[in-house]
């Protein structure tokens, strides 16, 4: 895809911006979020090739409230055994209804997730990891993240769809659940399966992709990390599609080279918590921070840099990663 034109962060303003992160990273740890975070699924595997799996199922469903969609999730992953990917390997339609009869999140119903999850014990067959099926969609579209992803999509639905159907019912929402093609959006959770399968292990990401490098991600683009982005000046547009997403992670670049998505989890965070929300308020830009680098918290709080506790901690009700692709 082309890339939108953008402006770049100076270098002087870089280093400021990544003093700034790190300082909200040691006052706000990314681990302590963790189990608040879709995330948290896939760590609950050993084998890279569960992980992949839990990971993708986990990630194809995170949208909306995380309260409502996590207990999906882990009733499905609970269903699979202690092995996603040995059970969707040896998966066929009759076990994909067994599984997944009655299930319904929001846009998706129980024939969406069937065909994500026999596409992927169809290229587990076939290439013997998700790995190796992205791998060859990146190399065949020869580095373009968009072509690949679309790539990796379009081979995990050529499964027969009308045999799901006539199993489960009417598939609904599997070009929400699955995009193609992937279109202009920013394809939100596709990145965020990606960043959790190559950066890392630290924690928070898991790390079982090898071949994939860090610095071919593109941030995951959801609300809270629009709204945070806006506000430290990473960007301009004002359409957060995939062109504002690469324009982020440009100039999250110019903040780390070799790791430029880095700070997406505590940066998303710093919103899901409430710390900094839609509709700012002085008293928390107060404390943040982030203030000496946000051109809202400059207007609505301005003084001294805060030394204090920088973020009031949300409820777990309260986490959730909205959707923008
Ligand atoms: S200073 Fe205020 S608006 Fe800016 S990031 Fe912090 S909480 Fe959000």
């Amino acid at each position: 895809m082309r890339r939108g034109r953008t402006h770049r962060l100076s270098p002087e303003r870089a280093a400021r911006l990544r003093r700034a992160l790190d300082r909200l990273e040691r006052a706000s740890p990314p681990r302590r979020r963790v189990p608040l975070d879709p995330v948290s699924l896939p760590h609950r595997y050993r084998d890279p090739r569960d992980i992949e799996v839990a990971a993708l199922l986990a990630a194809s469903l995170a949208y909306g409230r995380a309260d409502l969609f996590l207990p999906r999730v882990e009733r499905v992953l609970a269903g699979m055994g202690p092995s996603p990917a040995g059970f969707v390997r040896g998966l066929d339609v009759a076990g994909a209804r067994e599984l997944l009869a009655g299930f319904v999140y929001r846009f998706n119903v129980g024939a969406d997730v069937a065909v994500l999850l026999l596409g992927m014990g169809r290229m587990l067959e076939r290439r013997g990891s998700l790995e190796a099926g992205f791998v060859a969609a990146h190399e065949a579209s020869g580095g373009d993240l968009h072509g690949a992803l679309g790539a990796f999509v379009r081979e995990i639905r050529d499964v027969d769809v009308r045999a799901v159907e006539r199993a489960l019912g009417r598939t609904r929402g599997l070009d929400h659940l699955l995009p193609v093609p992937l279109g202009a959006g920013a394809a939100k959770r596709l990145h965020l399966f990606l960043r959790w399968m190559v950066r890392g292990p630290d924690g928070v990401d898991l790390g079982v992709w090898k071949r994939v490098s860090p610095g071919a991600l593109i941030v995951p683009l959801d609300t809270h990390v629009a709204r945070l982005a806006w506000r430290l000046g990473l960007v301009r547009r004002r359409t957060m599609g995939w062109a504002a997403a690469e324009d982020i992670t440009r100039n999250l670049e110019v903040i780390d080279p070799v790791d430029p998505v880095r700070f997406d989890f505590v940066l998303c965070h710093h919103g899901m918590s409430g710390a900094c929300p839609p509709r700012a308020r002085a008293e928390l830009c107060a404390r943040c921070v982030l203030r000496p680098e946000c051109s809202v918290g400059r207007r609505l709080a301005p003084g001294p840099e805060p030394s204090g506790p920088p973020a009031r901690r949300g409820s777990p009700a309260s986490a959730r990663r909205a959707p923008l692709g």
